[in-house]
């Protein structure tokens, strides 16, 4: 059998995190514990507002996790049976099933080779008379083109989430990604840019009346005790990871810093290995590189496989975000509404291409530098 030497090489080091912050966060976990307040109570409302004023202002609800996040959003919205949603084939699934456990039907839409994002020009041709929201995906930590999606949305009088699970802090014209449309919804999944020690998730609105009813909607449609006006859900987020995340809050401007730092390094360090392109820059945008995304050039899936399986032949990690796109899953590839697109060429060529790299906060030069020499030696092979 193999002995397997394990790398310190990490798509993700948590623990390296924890270590440095590991002081504050025990502290903050045990004031819960002797406090006895595990739902509810004064740590969310912290946590809440303080999100609020690092995000601009906009108003915060914490939820259970950001797949609820989606739903409760368009639950506000009244999305429901019959209704269609435009959203990026090119994306995790949970944007299309909380559209799905609604009764709603996704309707993909291709993206913009650039960002990685929904294709702005795309969504005009997909608007028909049951569109009732539009749902961009602020993919990898770098922003959709908001100016170009608010212009169509607005001029049809369609509503805008922004799936912002992957780009807490990342700007787009100076303004926080979530806090541009409607709502924004945010996931603090262990593995995301603000993340806590399990589920979490946030509802985000400048519109007090949308945000309020989103309350409603996550606490059993009921703002008044055992006064269920609606059909609800139970989404909360609970003291425990709103103690966390207050504390990982107070960093998160570092954080974001020290993968620009680590994406700068990596541009670097790649100059002179010309099969792949590096994550381009919206220079509109401010990106957190949620992750550091290659593109290996080819007209298949080949070129990158092997490069995967070389790098991790080497003990290098390495990650395809994500190898089926939402248009081909079994749920939708026969749904004549999700896939009336035909046009879904760069979706496709994203599948084939892409390529993440290691990318948190801990991560070295010495590090970077052995990933970029391992993709140098399978290019001069
Ligand atoms: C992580 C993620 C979600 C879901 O968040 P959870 O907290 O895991 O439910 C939704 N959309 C995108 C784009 C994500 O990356």
């Amino acid at each position: 059998m193999d002995i397997h030497i394990p790398t310190d090489i990490y798509m993700v080091d948590l623990h390296s995190q924890y270590l440095r912050i590991k002081e504050e966060i025990d502290i903050a976990i045990q004031e819960v514990i002797d406090s006895s307040m595990f739902i509810r109570g004064p740590v969310l409302s912290a946590f809440e507002s303080e999100l609020s004023a690092e995000l601009g202002g906009v108003g915060v609800l914490g939820v259970a996790n950001g797949t609820d996040a989606l739903q409760i959003a368009l639950m506000a919205l009244g999305v429901g049976p019959g209704d269609e949603v435009i959203t990026p084939s090119f994306t995790f699934v949970a944007t299309a099933e909380a559209v799905g456990l609604l009764g709603a039907t996704p309707v993909f839409a291709d993206i913009d080779p650039h960002t990685f994002s929904i294709d702005a020009e795309q969504i005009q041709a997909l608007i028909t008379g049951e569109t009732k929201a539009i749902v961009p995906v602020h993919l990898f930590g770098q922003c959709a083109d908001m100016s170009a999606i608010m212009d169509i949305a607005e001029s049809h009088g369609i509503p805008v989430i922004e799936d912002a699970a992957q780009a807490v802090g990342a700007r787009f014209e100076g303004r926080t990604a979530g806090s541009m449309g409607d709502f924004g919804t945010l996931s603090f999944f262990p593995t995301k840019n603000l993340a806590c020690f399990g589920d979490g998730g946030a509802v985000v609105s400048h519109d007090p009346d949308l945000l309020d009813r989103a309350r409603l909607i996550a606490n059993h449609g009921s703002m008044k005790k055992y006064h269920n006006e609606i059909i609800g859900i139970n989404s909360r987020l609970d003291a425990m990871q709103a103690a966390i995340l207050r504390v990982k809050l107070k960093h998160l401007q570092e954080y974001s810093d020290a993968r620009r730092l680590a994406a700068d390094r990596y541009d670097e360090l790649f100059s002179d290995v010309s099969e792949i392109t590096c994550p381009v820059r919206d220079e509109r945008s401010t990106h957190v590189f949620h992750q550091y995304t290659i593109r290996v050039i080819g007209g298949d899936s080949k070129r990158r496989d092997a490069l995967q399986q070389f790098l991790k032949q080497r003990e290098v990690p390495s990650f395809v975000y994500y190898p089926v796109p939402l248009h081909l899953l079994p749920i939708y590839k026969d749904d004549p509404t999700s896939c009336r697109t035909g046009t879904m060429d760069e979706t496709s060529r994203a599948t084939n291409e892409v390529l993440s790299l290691p990318m948190h906060t801990e991560l070295t030069h010495a590090q970077q530098v052995k990933v970029v020499d391992t993709c140098r030696a399978f290019f001069n092979e």
